[in-house]
């Protein structure tokens, strides 16, 4: 046990914040930097170490949250990194983007704050990185057996190194121009910068993975082609289809999915546009989707100069406390406050967009502009969503972003047919307990599989599918095997 008294002598502490006016003017990471190293190790020591770490069944990836607290009370780095890699392949990516169920679930939470589990989680890494203790490691031989990986996403990169490292020769495919699936194109520079990607896949390209960019399984190369060069495939390609609100003036300019507007400000972080084409500058902004996707959106708008963000949330606004039915340890759906959200912005809850409205079309435009969108209170009736007459209102709006989340992995490209995958009731990719699917030698993981979800879970299934991917191709795996596709671990 890290300290036997921590948690009774230290109270919790995380990871401090630039202040606000600083962080919209960049888009840096939005913490201070080094401020977490010098209260870290107190902080690890608060860990009860109890007898049953329920947070172990909190982490989808069944994190040994315990053994690496104790090692970074003691400040040995090195050994916390170690056993942080047993059940991670990319802690620096769950360390800043994780929601932390591991906290819902920690013990010391029944009736005090939560151990700072992935506030622990990144600083091992972020030192391990520091200290040079993050190294290739490529297998000692080769199996002979190829297997291809469709989409560089959390799912497909864990699989990847999983695969690669029990020796077998592994190709990653993705259709975008650069490697990291939604880490890349999705996530904005302020939650996570992408220099953790680039050197995460220095270190599998070291390792002996390889990498195809701006290549489209499906249609650059048909499915067909891909099994008879590769023995086996991952399909890991994220569930990108989203979600659309087909309301009057929906086809206005100005209304876009959250997943053409975010990627663009991920393009001119990268250095491949100066301004972004869809901008947020000196306009209303709405984001329509409270979750994690609009708070990017949110973020995003904020540090181009928008003149006023609002975000709108269909459902109520949720507590501040567990309900009765959200017991520890599960998951509760809790009221957030992001970093976005700090920065400014209202949030409204328990509306519903009824229409857009928009200019007449210029010349040249087929469509005119969005200038406001028009909404309605809603509320729950007999378990059903009904407006409230009498509340609706237009708010301005030159920029709308529909962030409602995504429908399933993309038919479009040829993918699901051309392999001749079934889909599950939800138009997720159908698996079984070892990630394969109906086809012969095809396995899925991540999104694709399980629908619109976590990064955590996205590695944890990456894992998974490898080591069926292992038994498929040798009759036998020692790799690990976090999670089946049925999993829900503590809802979340
Ligand atoms: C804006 C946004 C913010 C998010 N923030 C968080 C967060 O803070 N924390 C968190 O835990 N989760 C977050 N999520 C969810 C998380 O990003 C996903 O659950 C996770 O990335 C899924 O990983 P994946 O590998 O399954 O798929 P993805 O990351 O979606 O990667 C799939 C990849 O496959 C590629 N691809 C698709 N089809 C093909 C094809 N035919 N050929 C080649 N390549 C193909 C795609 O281009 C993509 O790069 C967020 C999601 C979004 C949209
Ligand atoms: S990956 Fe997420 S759930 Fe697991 S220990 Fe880290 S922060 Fe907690």
């Amino acid at each position: 046990m890290a300290d036997p008294k921590g948690f009774l002598t230290t109270g919790r502490e995380v990871a401090k914040t630039r202040p606000v006016g600083e962080r919209v003017k960049d888009w840096n990471e939005v913490y201070v930097p080094g401020s977490l190293l010098p209260i870290i190790s107190k902080q690890a020591g608060r860990c009860m170490d109890c007898g049953i770490p329920f947070c172990h069944n909190g982490c989808p990836l069944g994190n040994l949250i315990p053994e690496w607290n104790d090692y970074a009370y003691r400040e040995d780095w090195t050994a916390a990194s170690e056993r942080l890699h047993a059940t991670n392949n990319f802690p620096e990516f769950t360390g800043r983007l994780c929601p932390a169920p591991c906290e819902s679930a920690c013990v010391l939470g029944i009736n005090q704050p939560a151990v700072t589990i992935k506030n622990v989680e990144v600083s091992i890494i972020d030192k391990a990185w520091d200290s040079g203790d993050v190294t290739p490691q490529p297998p000692e031989r080769l199996s002979g057996k190829t297997v291809a990986v469709i989409g560089s996403g959390p799912a497909g990169l864990a699989a990847a190194q999983q695969l690669t490292r029990a020796g077998h020769t592994v190709a990653v495919f993705e259709r975008a121009d650069r490697i990291g699936g939604l880490l890349r194109y999705g996530i904005p520079e302020f939650k996570m910068e992408k220099s953790h990607i680039n050197r995460r896949i220095e270190q599998m390209r070291a390792e002996g993975t390889k990498f195809r960019t701006e290549v489209e399984i499906g249609k650059d190369i048909d499915a067909a082609k891909l099994r008879r060069r590769y023995d086996a495939v991952v399909i890991a390609a994220g569930a990108t289809v989203s979600r659309d609100l087909p309301v009057p003036g929906r086809e206005l300019n100005g209304v876009h999915f959250a997943m053409e507007y975010l990627p663009l400000a991920n393009k001119v972080q990268e250095g491949d546009l100066t301004v972004s084409p869809i901008t947020a500058e000196g306009k209303h902004v709405v984001v329509i989707g409270g979750g994690d996707t609009g708070a990017d959106c949110v973020g995003t708008a904020h540090r181009q100069g928008a003149l006023s963000v609002t975000q709108l949330e269909i459902m109520p606004r949720p507590g501040e406390d567990r309900n009765a039915d959200q017991p520890w340890p599960t998951f509760p759906m809790l009221y957030k406050v992001t970093s976005a959200h700090e920065e400014g912005g209202e949030r409204v809850y328990s509306v519903s967009t009824t229409h857009f409205e928009g200019s007449a079309p210029e010349e040249g435009q087929t469509v005119g502009n969005v200038q406001a969108l028009h909404l309605v209170e809603v509320e729950f009736k007999d378990g059903k969503l009904e407006q409230k007459p009498g509340t609706e209102r237009r708010i301005p709006a030159q920029l709308v972003t529909l962030a409602m989340g995504f429908t399933g992995t993309d038919q479009t490209n040829g993918l699901v047919q051309q392999f001749g995958l079934e889909l599950d009731g939800r138009g997720n990719v159908a698996r079984d307990a070892d990630f394969a699917t109906n086809v012969d030698g095809v396995f899925v993981a991540g999104d694709a599989g399980r629908g619109q979800s976590l990064i955590v879970w996205a590695i944890a299934e990456g894992r998974s599918a490898a080591r069926g991917v292992d038994r498929f191709l040798t009759g036998a795996s020692a790799l690990p095997a976090p999670i089946r596709p049925t999993d829900r671990s503590l809802m979340v």
